[in-house]
């Protein structure tokens, strides 16, 4: 990272201005923090030496440059962290999903267009204006593409806390945003830790299908949905299947149950409405979906993280859950010779839940 500067800046004003032309961008708020993560660095050590990071291998690999953001980029000093309100606009209500059995669950930051890009592309127009103001200078941008531990920054940066299910939480905004970051040299002014709200509340604790929360503040991976039907690639552990209900991709309880989504706010985004291909669907019109079909509905999605194999291992499961029906074990058997042992494992299972 090298800053090629003349004249000498008014770092406040120039932060006030990040402020301002990120909120022009779309972005609901930007903070600013330094690199000092320490705290973090002894939870994530923790988490790691516990295990609970599953099959993530990626979170051990890249060890504590993590935490430590100038052996990630060197020359950065400061982070500038933003979030973008995600809610769908005219998303069905998430609970009246979860209650119907015969309809796939998609996690509701994944039912429109993938937030890489956009979020991506939004922090590198707020890197070019400041790019206008100062001249050349140190940056890197990150939206959840590197070993960056944005919950963190976003904490220290004032943006909201690390909630006892481990995501964050604004008080003015609730949880259902989109973080990402620049890295940079620039010495810009920092601003506060955001204070912590969560009190006596323990209600995302309880609300976990499968217990993930083991504890406040500390997530088992191995155990969460989110985990379960997106990160791991294999076979999902058989005593969890039940408690994953209809949920393919994702889960939302911990949030959806949150207080603090009452005050949460739906986006403006028209790049994050519900698309019709994947949203809230019939399990049964899901499972159908050719490989192609697959690519050609989940193009430009989130859900195309999981692959055609892990979709339909999520569909089967959830078939499995649902009640017994005609077209529920009509579905699965036309998948009962399926080429993947995976899935066929997973259905052989969902059918054996109906007899
Ligand atoms: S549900 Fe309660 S304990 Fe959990 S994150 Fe929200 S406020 Fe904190």
């Amino acid at each position: 990272m090298v800053s090629k500067r003349s004249a000498p800046l008014n770092f406040h004003q120039l932060a006030e201005r990040i402020k301002r032309w990120g909120a022009q961008l779309g972005f609901q708020q930007i903070g600013i923090t330094d690199t000092d993560l320490d705290r973090a660095e002894r939870h994530l050590t923790h988490w790691l030496e516990q295990g609970r990071h599953g099959e993530m291998h990626y979170m051990a690999r890249h060890g504590l440059r993590r935490s430590r953001p100038a052996e990630l980029v060197p020359g950065t000093i400061r982070v500038i962290s933003a979030r973008m309100d995600y809610w769908p606009p005219g998303a069905r209500e998430a609970f009246a999903v979860l209650d119907d059995p015969t309809v796939g669950f998609v996690s509701r930051y994944a039912t429109g267009g993938d937030y890489h890009k956009l979020i991506r592309k939004r922090l590198q127009r707020l890197v070019d204006r400041i790019t206008a103001q100062v001249g050349q200078f140190g940056y890197r941008v990150f939206t959840d593409s590197a070993p960056v531990l944005e919950k963190a920054l976003a904490e220290k940066a004032g943006l909201g806390w690390i909630g006892k299910h481990t995501n964050v939480i604004n008080q003015a905004a609730g949880s259902w945003f989109f973080l990402g970051e620049i890295y940079t040299d620039l010495p810009l002014p920092m601003d506060s830790r955001a204070r912590n709200h969560c009190g006596t509340c323990t209600a995302c604790i309880g609300a976990c299908p499968t217990n993930a929360i083991v504890a406040p503040y500390q997530l088992d991976a191995r155990l969460c949905i989110s985990y379960l039907t997106i990160e791991l690639r294999g076979p999902i552990p058989k005593r969890l299947r039940p408690l994953i209900g209809n949920r393919i991709f994702g889960c939302d309880d911990c949030q959806l149950i949150c207080p603090w989504n009452r005050f949460a706010r739906t986006s403006n985004e028209p790049g994050f409405s519900p698309r019709a291909p994947v949203s809230d669907r019939k399990l049964a019109e899901l499972f159908k979906w050719t490989e192609r079909e697959f690519a050609s509905r989940t193009s430009g999605s989130a859900i195309r993280r999981v692959g055609y194999e892990g979709w339909l291992r999520n569909i089967a499961i959830a078939l499995g859950n649902a009640p017994t029906s005609k077209v529920v074990v009509t579905s699965l058997e036309s998948r009962s010779d399926d080429a993947s042992d995976l899935v066929r494992e997973h259905v052989a299972w969902a059918l054996a839940q109906h007899r």
